[in-house]
């Protein structure tokens, strides 16, 4: 590869891309404050201000063609302009082709307009034909006359539509992209990619890339840039995804520079809780306790993952690696990212922990006044709470810690990098950093775990504790109802307990709650020998916590709700679970679900209950579920059974937004996108800070070169 080293740091052409955006033409103090609104602030971030869709101007449709909901450019004489008073002032105006008629229809306008509009004009217009009172129409229409010299031009590329500010129009931004292309042309903008590599991706260079998505030619296919696959975009995608990477990359160089307290257990705690566990780790949890004992050992801050599938043990080996903190005289705060999870880690630690004489504080978002202020001085005084469980809550103002070394961060896949960032920064005190293990059992695939989180290690749980049978997957339509509601019966009776999940409607917490409720009544009649519980996001943490904990002491025997047991709930005796409408859910999050049962000994059944039709991707995906309990086997075929129509959003892979890239489409450039930010690292730092101005921009806090 040979991308061109320079020995004198930022090379001239660079230089000029980052030259303000007045040295364009037209450009004044005025409009370049409009400007940095939309974060653009030089010539080249003017390049990459990139267009969010595409407009077929190149041909002029006849009217008599046009449906509703068609955004196309028209051309016509005026047949007829008036104004009429209906609520509002308007000026209506009808214009013809010969093919058929279409109503302008205009809320504001000046009395030059007024004036311009009258019969025998022509007119080309650009905008989205509707159904109006008198046919079809264009409510406020870009226009022109079209009697003029130029009549006969239409434009000769698709025409780009930015991301607008206000008082920046977009013809506006579609002059400055054509002055910022001519200019970058002049100046050669610099590519920072090895042309070897472009040739062997097949990827054109960055001048033809940015050409071609600011200025499509004629009769380019709509698709591929509709869909963010064109050759020019994933070119672009490319470098934007490397900026991450690389930014990424820096930020953990830069953290493993702050020191950490080192962290060498002496057994005295670890032993005896060893010793009382009725079990024995599993080999894959021996090995990831080892690799983050060997971490906290050190003075630089441990940044590790821990990924493993729901029910793989994780809290265990967060546990031993707690008690190595507190045998050395230090605190740990563990993160849970729900109160109900919180609450759940702050009995499982205060019963391991209580033997051994340690005090396990819970604090939550619910907890005020005294007791609040309580828990709080204690935290500050350091021995009398050597452990502090919560929810983010624990890194809010006002919480100070006496010595925190370790942070624990439980199911991280709820938590984006920027709140891996600012936990960071609160949780550095004397000039030391905590170390970090973070637990995840979302199991995204190696390479994109990867990139989402290549500021940190990553350690595997891949392997279940003994003595599990896997989860029976069963997939059942509506109408089969009757017969689960018996087999639930059935379980019950063997002294079992079951969970009946009821799903997320529309995103609407009230919907949601009010068919929750619906089910557990319908339940509660349908099944009167059973006692029945209902939890739901409704509830206050203490009516969800009492309902949850009569369900571990098996004083309820089947529990209704929505998905807010997802995550970490653990009662081992239940061994059956019903989820409604499973074909609306995600596979990761069905996953998640099932997890909550399977975890005793007992033979566990997990029933997907569907509403028909199925479409084929629903019916696919639920057989994914039925054929494997693997969770990294079931975000792999998510990953292929999803379109890009459907993809992960960049909030679950707790990446930031980007502005072409995206993490799922663009997934079989990662390999190359980790080879090439090593490369560029190792070899040509002098283009990392122009990669990352140019990306991520100046004012981010990570990714300092
Ligand atoms: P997750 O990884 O989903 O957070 P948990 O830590 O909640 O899983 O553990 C699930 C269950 O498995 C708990 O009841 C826990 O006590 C139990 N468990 C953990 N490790 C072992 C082991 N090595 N052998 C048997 N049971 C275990
Ligand atoms: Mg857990």
């Amino acid at each position: 590869m040979n991308p061109k080293p320079t020995s004198t740091g930022i090379p001239g052409a660079v230089a000029s891309e980052l030259r303000p955006v007045t040295a364009l033409k037209g450009v004044g103090d005025a409009l370049a404050a409009k400007l940095a609104k939309l974060g653009v602030e030089t010539v080249q971030d003017v390049l990459f201000l990139l267009p969010l869709r595409y407009e077929d101007r190149t041909q002029i449709i006849p009217i008599g063609s046009l449906r509703a909901g068609d955004r196309v450019v028209v051309e016509g004489e005026v047949q007829l302009a008036e104004l009429v008073f209906r609520k509002r002032r308007q000026l209506l105006v009808r214009i013809t082709d010969g093919s058929g008629f279409l109503t302008l229809r205009f809320f504001y306008f000046t009395a030059q307009q007024q004036a311009q509009l009258t019969r025998g004009v022509r007119l080309r217009c650009y905008g989205e034909a509707r159904r109006g009172g008198l046919g079809l129409e264009i409510v406020h229409p870009e226009y022109r006359r079209a009697d003029g010299p130029d009549a006969q031009r239409t434009e000769d590329s698709l025409t780009p539509v930015y991301p607008t500010t206000e008082g920046v129009q977009q013809g506006r931004l579609r002059i400055l992209t054509a002055l910022a292309l001519d200019d970058a042309e002049q100046q050669r903008v610099r590519d920072w990619l090895p042309s070897e590599l472009l040739r062997d991706l097949q990827l054109p260079s960055l001048a033809e890339a940015l050409t071609y998505v600011h200025r499509p030619p004629p009769g380019a296919d709509l698709m591929p840039l509709a869909m963010g696959t064109h050759p020019a975009q994933r070119r672009l995608a490319f470098e934007e995804l490397l900026a991450h990477q690389i930014s990424l990359r820096l930020l953990r160089q830069q953290i493993r520079t702050e020191p950490a307290w080192p962290l060498a257990g002496n057994g005295q705690l670890t032993a005896p809780f060893r010793q009382a566990l009725p079990f024995s780790l599993t080999k894959a949890q021996e090995r990831t306790f080892a690799e983050a004992s060997t971490d906290i050992a050190s003075t630089s801050p441990m940044l590790r993952l821990v990924q493993g599938d729901v029910g793989s043990g994780k809290t265990v080996v967060a546990a031993l690696a707690a008690l190595i903190a507190i045998e050395a005289g230090y605190q740990v705060a563990m993160m849970a990212p729900t109160e109900l999870l919180a609450e759940q880690h702050w009995q499982n630690f205060e019963r391991w922990f209580k033997p051994l004489q340690i005090p396990v504080a819970l604090l939550s978002g619910k907890l005020t006044g005294v007791a609040r202020q309580h828990t709080l001085n204690a935290i500050a005084d350091g021995a009398q709470v050597p452990l502090v469980i919560g929810t983010h809550a624990l890194f809010q103002e006002g919480v100070r810690f006496k010595r925190l070394a370790l942070v624990i961060i439980d199911e991280q896949h709820r938590f984006g990098v920027q709140q891996r960032l600012a936990l960071r920064e609160k949780g550095m005190q004397e000039g030391r950093v905590p170390h970090q293990l973070i637990m995840t059992a979302t199991p995204i695939p190696r390479t994109l775990a990867m990139t989402a989180y290549a500021d940190l290690d990553v350690s595997v749980i891949d392997e279940l504790p003994p003595g599990r049978t896997p989860v029976t997957t069963v997939v059942l339509p509506e109408a089969r109802r009757d017969a689960v509601v018996a087999r639930i019966a059935a379980a019950c009776r063997q002294g079992r307990q079951a969970y009946w999940v009821c799903p997320l409607i529309e995103e609407s917490e009230e919907l949601d709650y009010q068919a929750a409720e619906a089910t557990h009544a319908a339940l509660v009649v349908a099944l009167p020998a059973l006692s029945i519980g209902l939890v739901h996001g409704r509830l206050t943490s203490k009516k969800k916590e009492a309902v949850m904990a009569a369900f571990k002491r098996g004083e309820l025997n089947l529990l209704v709700a929505t998905t807010v047991i997802e995550v970490g709930v653990d009662v081992p005796n239940a061994s059956l679970m019903v989820i409604e409408n499973s074909e609306r859910m995600g596979l990761a999050q069905l996953h998640q679900l099932r997890g909550r049962v399977g975890r005793g000994a007992a033979e566990s059944t997990c029933v997907l209950l569907y509403r028909g039709p199925l479409s084929r991707l629903a019916q696919e995906r639920l057989d994914v579920m039925r054929s494997t309990t693997d969770g990294f086997k079931v975000s792999e075929r998510d990953l292929e059974l999803r379109g890009p129509g459907e993809l992960l959003g960049t909030r679950q892979t707790g990446l930031v937004q980007m502005k072409v890239a995206e993490l799922i489409r663009d997934a079989d450039m990662l390999p190359r996108v980790q080879e090439v930010a090593e490369y560029l690292i190792t070899h040509h730092p002098e283009t990392l800070r122009p990669l990352l101005r140019r990306w991520i921009g100046a004012g981010e806090r990570y990714g300092q070169v």
